[in-house]
C-alpha cells in the first residue's frame, strides 16, 4: 500500500513553521503546490529555518505569538498546528509559554480552521503517555503522567491541546486529527537544544565527551524527520481523526545512540554518564499499526542513514 496523500492543499497555515520540523512540513507543502503562510514568534525557531522559504512564491511569515491569535489574511484549508517549544531545555526554560501555546495557541489555530472549514491537525506528543506502564504505546494507553512533574508544562499543555481539539470537533464539527509524534530527528535541529541526537552530534564533532544520562539503558525510538513529515501530511489528507501515532519502532538505548554516533562521525570522542533529569521517561516506543493501516505510512530511513544525513549537516556548519 502507498502513503495516502491524493489530497492537494491551496493554502496550508503552519503555526511553528520556523521551527525544526515545521520548516520541513512548510517546504514540503510548497512543494506540492500549496501557499503556506508561516506563523512563528521565534521563541525556539530560527529565522535561518526559513530564510530559503522567503522568496519562493506563495511562502509567508507572520512574526506573532498564537496564545494572542493567529493572524493570517487568507482563509486556510489546511491548518497545522505546531507552535510550542518542543525540547526539555527549551519548555523547562519557557514554562508559561509553553502552557499557553498548548491552550491559547490550540484556541486559536482551532478557530481559524472552524471559521475557515478548513482541515485541522495537531502536533501531540508521545510525551501524553509520560513514563509508560506499556511497550510499545498504542493510541488507546492513556498514559502514565505527573501533572506536577518538571515535565508537566509540556506533557500537560499537549493533554489538554488533544482534548480541546477533541471537544471542537464534537461540539462544533470541526474537521480535525491528532497526530503524536515520538522523538524525530534530522538537520535544523540545534546543537545545544538538549535533545540527545544534536547533543551527542555536536559532541562528537567537537571531540567533547558524549554525555549520557543514567546507566544509558534508557529507550527512545528515532524517526527521521523526512518520514515523520511524510506521516504527517498522510495523516492531513486522510480524513481520520486520530489521535494516531507517527514514530519508527526501532527502539535503541541512549548509550547504542552514544556508540553510533561517535562510529559514524569516526570521532575519538568518550562516553561520560551524568545524572539523569526527574520523570525521565525509561523506555518510548510507538505502535505504529494504526498509522500503517489507515495511511499506508512507515518509516523509510533507519538509524545509521538519518544520521549520516544529520552528521552531514551538521558537519556543514549550518547548526551554527
Ligand atoms: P521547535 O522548537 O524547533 O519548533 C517549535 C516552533 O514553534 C519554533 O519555531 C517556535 O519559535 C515556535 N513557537 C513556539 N511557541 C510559539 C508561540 N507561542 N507562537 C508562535 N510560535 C511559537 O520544535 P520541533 O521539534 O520542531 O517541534 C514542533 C512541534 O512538534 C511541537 O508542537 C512539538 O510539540 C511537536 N513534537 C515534536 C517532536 C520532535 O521530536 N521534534 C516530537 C513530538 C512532538
Amino acid at each position: 500500500m502507498s502513503t495516502h496523500t491524493s489530497r492537494t492543499w491551496q493554502h496550508a497555515v503552519v503555526t511553528g513553521g520556523a521551527g525544526f520540523v515545521g520548516s520541513h512540513l512548510c517546504a514540503a507543502l510548497l512543494e506540492s503546490g500549496a501557499a503556506v503562510t508561516c506563523v512563528d514568534d521565534f521563541s525556539t525557531g530560527r529565522p535561518e529555518n526559513v530564510a530559503p522559504l522567503l522568496d519562493r512564491p506563495g511562502f509567508t511569515l507572520v512574526r506573532a505569538d498564537v496564545a494572542a491569535g493567529v493572524p493570517v489574511e487568507r482563509p486556510p484549508d489546511l491548518v497545522l498546528h505546531f507552535a510550542s517549544p518542543a525540547s526539555p531545555a527549551d519548555y523547562l526554560r519557557l514554562p508559561l509559554h509553553t502552557m499557553e501555546a498548548g491552550s491559547l495557541g490550540t484556541r486559536h489555530a482551532l478557530q481559524l480552521a472552524h471559521g475557515a472549514g478548513a482541515r485541522f491537525v495537531l502536533a501531540s506528543t508521545s510525551e501524553v503517555y509520560g513514563d509508560p506502564q506499556q511497550n510499545p504505546q498504542d493510541e488507546r494507553y492513556w498514559g502514565h503522567v505527573n501533572p506536577v512533574g518538571p515535565r508537566s508544562v509540556y506533557d500537560e499543555a499537549k493533554r489538554f491541546a488533544e482534548a480541546l481539539t477533541t471537544a471542537h470537533a464534537d461540539s462544533e464539527g470541526t474537521d480535525t486529527c491528532i497526530v503524536r509524534l515520538f522523538n524525530t530527528y534530522g538537520p535544523r535541529m540545534r546543537g545545544h537544544d538538549g535533545r540527545a541526537v544534536p547533543t551527542f552530534v555536536r559532541q562528537a564533532l567537537a571531540g567533547e565527551p558524549l554525555t549520557v544520562t543514567g546507566d544509558g539503558r534508557q529507550t527512545r525510538s528515532l524517526c527521521y524527520v523526512d518520514d515523520t513529515v511524510r506521516g504527517i501530511l498522510a495523516a492531513a489528507a486522510h480524513g481520520l481523526r486520530g489521535p494516531v501515532n507517527i514514530g519508527n519502532p526501532g527502539e535503541i538505548t541512549m548509550l547504542d545512540l552514544a556508540r553510533l554516533v561517535i562510529e559514524l562521525t569516526g570521532s575519538d570522542s568518550e562516553i561520560r554518564f551524568i545524572e539523569r533529569p526527574t520523570d525521565d521517561p525509561a523506555v518510548r516506543c510507538p505502535d505504529i499499526t494504526l498509522a500503517r493501516d489507515k495511511l499506508g505510512w512507515d518509516p523509510q530511513v533507519d538509524a545509521e542513514e538519518g544520521l549520516r544525513r544529520t552528521i552531514a549537516w551538521f558537519r556543514s556548519g549550518a547548526a551554527h
